[in-house]
């Protein structure tokens, strides 16, 4: 199994996961030629993708799905929460709910979604398996829960949001209800939450920690990885940090 990011942050979310001759995207919130062009980084063509998941219904998640969906006659799966007030979008477009974040398997990968605290209708997020390895992916979460550390557990590979720092947030000119937004109980977690989250799990399985969807304003890659190394022990080099332009490149999970 490997993985890869297109890109991470609140200007477009879209990840990419593949085993065996399955390739999921997992949101889409850059438009078709720009996911194309992404894509073709990676080395992929659109038509080699085999179905995209949603998380929720956010621009930067869901903005390029339908499109990229009807383009190329993809199948997309989501909760009905999350369809709910798009279906005039998804029209004509082959839709599978998600319900009560049951388990799935698309092709050679199964699918655990799980419920996050977030400011949306009906948020999922996802661990991914080959049946030997897990990649747990985490972003759009205002707190951990218990629930999530059960799932996120002795997990492979990890992509955790690491959306901001809370000092420089703090310091920063946002306007106070947009603060109280991401640092809510259904926003956003900070460095400090996902180096807490890390501490708690099993993590000896653990080959790859991605951080993502971090703020362009109010965090910096050396203050997430410095957060998150603190967490596992490790150098923090080792702590790869998913950008808005350039995403991750491939990851192997072996
Ligand atoms: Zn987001
Ligand atoms: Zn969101």
């Amino acid at each position: 199994m490997r993985f890869a990011l297109l890109g991470s942050g609140s200007q477009g979310n879209a990840l990419i996961v593949e085993a065996g001759r399955t390739r999921l995207l997992l949101d889409c919130g850059f438009g078709a030629g720009e996911t194309v062009r992404r894509l073709g980084r990676l080395g992929l063509a659109p038509e080699l993708l085999t179905a995209i998941l949603v998380t929720h219904e956010h621009d930067d998640h869901v903005g390029g799905v339908a499109r990229l969906a009807r383009k190329f006659g993809l199948p997309v799966w989501l909760t009905p929460g999350t369809l709910r007030g798009l279906e005039a979008l998804f029209d004509g477009i082959e839709v599978h709910r998600i319900e009560g974040y049951a388990c799935l398997c698309i092709g050679d990968i199964e699918v655990q979604p799980f419920p996050v605290p977030h400011d949306a209708r009906e948020p999922a997020q996802y661990v991914f398996s080959d049946g030997a390895r897990r990649l747990g992916v985490l972003t759009d979460t205002g707190c951990p829960t218990a629930h999530i550390r059960r799932v996120l557990d002795g997990c492979d590979a990890l992509v955790l949001e690491a959306n901001h720092d809370a000092d420089l947030l703090a310091r920063s000119d946002y306007p106070q209800v947009l603060k109280q937004r991401i640092t809510g109980r259904f926003g956003h977690l900070d460095n400090a939450q996902a180096s807490g989250l890390v501490e708690s799990l099993d993590c000896r399985r653990l080959k790859h920690m991605v951080a993502a969807h971090l703020s362009q304003n109010n965090n910096r890659p050396e203050l997430a990885r410095a957060a998150l190394s603190a967490a596992l022990g490790c150098v923090p080099d080792w702590i790869a940090v998913a950008e808005q332009d350039t995403g991750l490149d491939w990851r192997a999970i072996a």
